[in-house]
C-alpha cells in the first residue's frame, strides 16, 4: 500500500513537472463546445483547456487543473485563457457577431489581489465588449469569504463582466446567497441533467433550479444535454441556454472562430 502511495506522489510530481513546460511548450490548446438557445440557433461557447502531452497524449482537465491550482500555475494557465477569450471576443465583434464566451475562473485565480484589475487590462487592450466575457465560478468560491467574494464580484460587474455559478446544485448551495451576489447565470451541472427526466429526483432537481432561476431573473445554462429527450424536458421547463453533445463538442477555438467568419460572410 506505502509502495502504491509513494508510486503515486512520484506520478504526481512528475506530471507537474511536465505541466510546467507544457505551459510554455505551447502544449496546452484552447478549446470552446458551443452553447445554443431553445431555437437551437448559437448564442455563445465556454472556453475548455486542453493539454496534449508529448508522450501520455491527451491528459485530461480533471487531471491537471488540480495540479495547475495546487502548484499556483493555474494562476498563469488561467489567466492565458482570459486573453484567449477576450482575443475571440474582439474577432467575433469585428465580424459584427455577439456571441459570449464563457470562461472557467478557479478560485485560486479569483483570490489574486491584482484580479479586477487583470481583466481591466486585458479589456482595454482587447476591445471586447465586458457583458460577453462570462467568467464561471463554483460555489465552494461562494462559500468562504462570503463579503470578500461579493466586494470583488462587484467590482467587476461593474466594469460589466457577468458572472455565473458553475455545477450548480452539485456543492453546499444555499439559496441565501443567490440574491446577495450580483450573478447573471446558474449552470445546471451535467449529473442531473443527464438523468432527467427518466429519473423523478434528477427531473425535480433541474425544475427547482430553472423555477428559482426565473423567479431571481438569473439566466440558466443545462450543461451535458446529450439527447433530444433531454433538450425537451428542459426546454419545456424554460431553459433558455443549452450546451452538450447532441449541439457540440469541444473543439479547437482557432478552428471554430475561422468557421464563424466564414459564416458571417456569409459561406455557412
Ligand atoms: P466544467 O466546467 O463543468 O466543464 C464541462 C465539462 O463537461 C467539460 O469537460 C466538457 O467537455 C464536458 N461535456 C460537455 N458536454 C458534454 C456532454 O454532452 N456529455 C458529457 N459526458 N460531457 C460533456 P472537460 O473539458 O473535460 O473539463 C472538465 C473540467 O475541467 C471542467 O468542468 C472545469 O471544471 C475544468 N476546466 C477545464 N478548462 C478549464 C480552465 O481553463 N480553467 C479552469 N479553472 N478549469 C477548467
Ligand atoms: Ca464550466
Ligand atoms: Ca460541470
Amino acid at each position: 500500500y506505502e509502495a502504491a502511495m509513494q508510486a503515486d506522489v512520484q506520478e504526481r510530481l512528475a506530471l507537474e513537472q511536465d505541466l510546467k513546460k507544457a505551459a510554455t511548450d505551447g502544449q496546452l490548446a484552447v478549446y470552446i463546445q458551443p452553447q445554443v438557445d431553445a431555437q437551437g440557433a448559437l448564442v455563445g461557447g465556454e472556453l475548455l483547456m486542453r493539454w496534449n502531452h508529448p508522450e501520455r497524449g491527451n491528459v485530461p482537465p480533471s487531471r491537471f487543473i488540480p495540479l495547475a491550482e495546487a502548484s499556483g500555475l493555474i494562476l498563469r494557465m488561467g489567466d492565458w485563457m482570459i486573453s484567449q477569450a477576450c482575443e475571440a471576443l474582439a474577432q467575433l465583434q469585428a465580424q459584427g457577431r455577439a456571441l459570449s464566451i464563457s470562461v472557467n475562473v478557479s478560485e485560486r485565480q479569483f483570490r489574486q489581489e491584482d484580479f479586477v484589475e487583470r481583466i481591466r487590462n486585458v479589456l482595454a487592450a482587447t476591445g471586447a465588449k465586458p457583458e460577453l466575457l462570462i467568467l464561471e465560478v463554483t460555489e465552494s468560491l461562494l462559500i468562504e469569504n462570503l463579503d470578500d467574494t461579493i466586494a470583488r464580484m462587484t467590482e467587476l460587474v461593474q466594469l460589466g463582466v457577468r458572472f455565473s455559478i458553475d455545477d450548480f446544485g452539485t456543492g453546499y448551495s444555499s439559496l441565501a446567497y443567490l440574491k446577495r451576489l450580483p450573478l447573471y447565470e446558474l449552470k445546471i451541472d451535467k449529473s442531473f441533467v443527464q438523468d432527467a427526466p427518466a429519473d423523478p429526483n434528477d427531473a425535480a432537481i433541474v425544475q427547482s433550479i430553472l423555477a428559482v432561476a426565473g423567479h431571481l431573473k438569473l439566466r440558466v445554462v443545462a450543461e451535458g444535454v446529450e439527447t433530444q429527450a433531454q433538450a425537451d424536458f428542459l426546454i419545456q421547463n424554460q431553459c433558455k441556454c443549452l450546451q452538450g453533445y447532441l449541439f457540440g463538442r469541444p473543439q479547437p477555438l482557432g478552428l471554430w472562430l475561422g468557421l464563424q467568419a466564414k459564416a458571417a460572410q456569409g459561406g455557412a
